[in-house]
């Protein structure tokens, strides 16, 4: 069979990847090749900015918000239709069983063309009527116009969902993007890409562009002149070497970074839903969630029985590639990376923590033992001031901790560099208002955990990142505010 080749996706045509620099895109069930994928030079990313400037005043430009919103129910459409192709990408990319992208990445990723293409018919702008020294009086409204061309960088532990959270809202706003994909998980860009074409959506719309950060594609995106405004998803540290790149014209950024988030356990919770909210918020897509929960803080007269029970329920996870249907934990995203989630364990270990269950690789069958496997992990014992306890892990693990009071657990619970999501587990509605209220977060559940109504804002505070996406708060990032006073 021949090689698959994954090429960039500029102007409306795939790139020709003969002769071109070739990256490879390996499984991380077994570390299998997959793919090889082009590599885009400078000069290619040049061409993807330059069709993109070009296709803000082609058609595109002309087209009403009803035609935009018309082709892009036509690309959600487009993924579903090809389901099983996107669903099959992705999880080859991931790792991540189907039963996870089958309900959440694929049809998310899809709706997410059809929530902004709705929404951006239905918000309002602004109008004030002021008064004049002659009496005339005037008139202000706003409009809203695109913004130009976007820079999307997306991260690899959700690929589809969290590029289409950005490229769904830009282009119903009538943007013109630029895709980098992780290099880990290029693929269902790249099938967006036809979906796109086969939708009529504009030649240089949508481009795809792909390679690494520093010195490749996503550096040469991010400090081109032509780019307009970045929009990113990933590490903290990427995200500052991402403001300085574009700090030079100035340009907005949008950022959703990492997180460190807490889990509040009080004694009145409903055990049953706190463990299972904790079971999914630390293990579900192998600990690769931005939103996931690294620590947990349990009301002491419960600390052992839920422990006990969180590590019954860890260890009843079965591991399994994806089209095990018995199976609810996939790999990690690469060796790379279970290298430093497994120099984590070995820290945790150093640092005296009690390991409770897990801690290491896996045994698994020969055909998987090149693959990215590791155990879902529970430490306690440690102070708050320790790396498992600072530092994002990105793992399927978590920490837990007791606590005695409720002003105690707020100030530990906020003691940390990030302010992305929290979830309190308390069947005392009061306290859960109260404390909700005093975390310093994005985002706070209580008694839930990743629920999402995509019109609500989303994003983090202090190192989690800059800006919220979502509802009315996408269309501020993607649109220009201009402000028309009409004296009468
Ligand atoms: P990275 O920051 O490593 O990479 C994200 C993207 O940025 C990739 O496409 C990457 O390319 C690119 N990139 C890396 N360096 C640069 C650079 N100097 N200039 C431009 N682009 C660059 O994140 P991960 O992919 O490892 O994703 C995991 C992280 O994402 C975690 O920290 C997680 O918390 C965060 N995240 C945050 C979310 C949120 O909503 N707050 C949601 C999901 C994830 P390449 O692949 O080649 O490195």
């Amino acid at each position: 069979m021949s090689e698959k080749i994954i090429s960039n996706f500029v102007d409306g045509s795939f790139q020709e990847g003969q002769g071109r620099n070739l990256f490879e895109n390996r499984n991380p069930v077994d570390n299998s090749l997959i793919s090889k994928v082009v590599e885009a030079s400078a000069a290619d990313v040049d061409a993807a900015v330059a069709a993109a400037r070009r296709a803000l005043s082609g058609p595109w430009g002309d087209m009403s918000v009803d035609e935009r919103a018309t082709l892009l129910h036509r690309v959600a459409d487009g993924v579903m239709a090809r389901f099983d192709e996107f669903l099959a990408a992705e999880c080859a990319d991931t790792g991540k069983p189907f039963s996870l992208a089958r309900h959440i990445d694929i049809p998310r990723g899809a709706s997410n063309f059809k929530v902004f293409a709705d929404l951006v018919k239905n918000v309002a702008t602004e109008a004030f009527q002021m008064g004049t020294p002659d009496g005339t009086g005037a008139i202000n409204y706003a409009i809203r116009k695109p913004r130009g061309v976007i820079g999307v960088i997306s991260p690899w532990n959700l690929p589809l969902l969290l590029m289409t959270w950005k490229v769904g809202p830009a282009l119903a706003c009538g943007n013109t993007v630029i895709v980098k994909p992780s290099e880990e998980t290029p693929t269902t860009a790249s099938l967006l890409a036809e979906v796109m074409r086969d939708a009529g959506i504009p030649d240089g719309v949508y481009n795809v562009v792909n390679g690494f950060g520093p010195d490749s594609a996503g550096a040469f995106l991010t400090s081109h002149r032509g780019v307009d405004a970045i929009t990113f998803t990933g590490e903290t540290r990427t995200g500052a070497a991402i403001m300085k790149a574009g700090a030079d014209r100035v340009r907005p950024v949008s950022f959703e970074l990492g997180g460190k988030n807490p889990a509040i356990v009080f004694a009145d919770c409903d055990m049953d839903k706190a463990i299972e909210g904790t079971m999914r918020s630390a293990f579900a897509n192998c600990g690769q969630v931005c939103l996931g929960t690294e620590r947990v803080f349990v009301e002491r007269s419960i600390f052992d029985q839920f422990v006990e029970r969180l590590r019954d329920g860890a260890k009843g996870l079965k591991l399994g590639v994806p089209d095990d249907a018995s199976a609810n934990m996939g790999p990690l995203i690469s060796l790379e990376h279970r290298d430093k989630v497994l120099s984590y364990y070995d820290k945790a270990r150093d640092l005296g923590a009690n390991v409770i269950t897990g801690g290491g690789v896996p045994d698994m069958v020969p055909s998987l033992q090149g693959g990215a496997w590791i155990e879902p992990t529970i430490w306690t014992g440690l102070d708050d001031d320790s790396a498992i306890m600072r530092e994002e892990i990105f793992g399927p693990c978590c920490h837990v901790s007791p606590f005695d009071d409720e002003a105690e657990v707020v100030r530990r619970a906020n003691d940390t560099d990030y302010g992305l999501a929290c979830s309190i587990w308390t069947e005392n509605t009061s306290r859960a208002h109260r404390v909700a209220a005093q975390m310093d977060v994005g985002l706070v559940w209580v008694n839930s955990w990743f629920l999402r109504d995509l019109r609500t804002p989303f994003g983090g505070s202090k190192m989690s990142g800059i800006g919220r996406e979502g509802g009315v708060h996408s269309l501020e990032f993607y649109t220009e505010l201009t402000n028309i006073c009409v004296k009468l």
